[in-house]
């Protein structure tokens, strides 16, 4: 064992290159081009790298009709390959359970599809909007909520009407938060993002911008400083960045998440519970730790969507529920994210916590605490008529 590793590396900063690939790739490694340009997308390619399953040897092939595979050298090295039960592994390496869906699954299970006034555009929240820019990633997460339109292999397309869209936003004012997703975002080149967000900015009522996006995690490298010049002239903009597991938190990571919050971004980051990827506390905490350090803030913690072929990286609710007991109290608060439901058919985020408010009676309510003890918070008493005529008296006498 390398005695300048620590003993957890998950827990610490650490450089996975050049890894799995020949030396010589350390020349390239941190040319964003040279990552997409050599990203594992063929069984023939996972197979000299991998030792695959059978399970996932069809679930590669079944995946060429669904969602796509597609894996950066970046995340590709964060595999442990001496573990099939790895998860990173698990949320990329397509499986043949993907095939089958579950009664529960849809192909699009928030109901976006019919919350859409122009395609690309879900209104859904009184105030705010998705606005889906593209259907390509970096890499494809296996349990993608858009797996329906994402990676373009799929039945249905993503078919963005841009000039409807901005259109719709020009003139709908009741829109005040713009969230860019997709698909990534940041897998534009900066001068087409610089004209959506500038089209954006000229809209007077939209006050706040935001982009969700996982090339941080798979793609750090095209978080470039031009990059992030480019975004701060955008200002009043967050990005809210998809991490599941701490070792997907690399140093190449910490720099690109460092480079964008030295631009003024404030960082948040969603995760989705995964079987076998994320779900015990101690995970959790790992990962919440490792990601104040790298300046982002836990955001949403996602019960998984009921995404066709997800049955095997789903957990129960309750699970999720446990995760936040395990956290909140027991750590900064900064680092609890709040755990949402995505309401099946088009509900939107609905928050689940742990039940923290045991009983209300008249007058006053019990409370339990993170260790389980019991507090009784009262309701506030009404002043008594003596009391208050005993003060005007006493105040009357002050100014004589
Ligand atoms: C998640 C989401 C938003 C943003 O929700 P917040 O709770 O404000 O982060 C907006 N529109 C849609 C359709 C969404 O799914």
């Amino acid at each position: 064992m390398d005695p300048t590793l620590p003993s957890d590396p998950d827990s610490a900063f650490i450089s996975h290159a050049p890894g799995h690939w020949p030396r010589e790739a350390m020349n390239h490694w941190s040319d964003y081009k040279w990552q997409l340009r050599n990203r594992v997308d063929t069984l023939t390619d996972l197979a000299a790298r991998l030792r695959l399953t059978d399970e996932e040897r069809a679930g590669v092939l079944l995946a060429g009709h669904k969602l796509a595979m597609s894996i950066t050298p970046h995340f590709f090295n964060l595999i442990d390959r001496e573990d099939p039960a790895c998860p990173i592994r698990r949320q990329v390496v397509p499986r043949i359970e993907e095939g089958w869906s579950a009664p529960e699954e849809r192909a699009d299970p928030c109901g976006e599809d019919s919350h859409m006034p122009v395609p690309g555009l879900v209104h859904r929240y009184p105030d705010r909007v998705l606005f889906l820019l593209t259907d390509h990633c970096a890499s494809y997460c296996r349990y993608c909520t858009r797996s329906r339109m994402v990676s373009g292999v799929g039945e249905q397309h993503l078919e963005t009407q841009w000039e409807a869209a901005f259109r719709y936003l020009e003139t709908t004012p009741q829109v005040r938060d713009v969230l860019l997703s997709g698909g990534d975002p940041l897998l534009f080149s900066d001068v087409r993002l610089d004209r959506i967000l500038t089209r954006l900015r000229a809209i007077p009522h939209i006050q706040f911008i935001r982009i969700g996006s996982r090339i941080p995690i798979f793609l750090p490298q095209r978080i470039t400083p031009e990059m992030c010049a480019m975004l701060k002239k955008h200002h009043p903009l967050f990005i809210s960045i998809h991490t599941n597991h701490p070792r997907e938190l690399t140093l190449e990571a910490r720099d690109a998440l460092g480079r964008l919050a030295d631009a003024g971004i404030p960082l948040g980051n969603q995760s989705v519970l995964l079987r076998g990827v994320n779900d015990s506390v101690d995970v959790q905490k790992a990962l919440v730790h490792k990601l104040l350090m790298c300046r982002v803030r836990p955001y949403y913690l996602y019960q998984c969507d009921l995404i066709n072929g997800s049955s095997h990286l789903r957990t129960t609710v309750a699970e999720g529920v446990a995760i936040i007991e395990g956290l909140r109290g027991h750590t900064s608060g900064y680092a609890v994210p709040q755990f949402v439901i995505d309401g099946p058919g088009g509900g939107g985020k609905i928050p689940i916590n742990p039940n923290y408010l045991i009983d209300t009676a008249p007058g006053s309510v019990t409370l339990r605490n993170f260790e389980g003890k019991f507090f009784e918070y009262p309701d506030p008493s009404p002043m008594p008529p003596a009391e208050l005529a005993r003060l005007h008296d006493k105040a009357l006498g002050m100014c004589s």
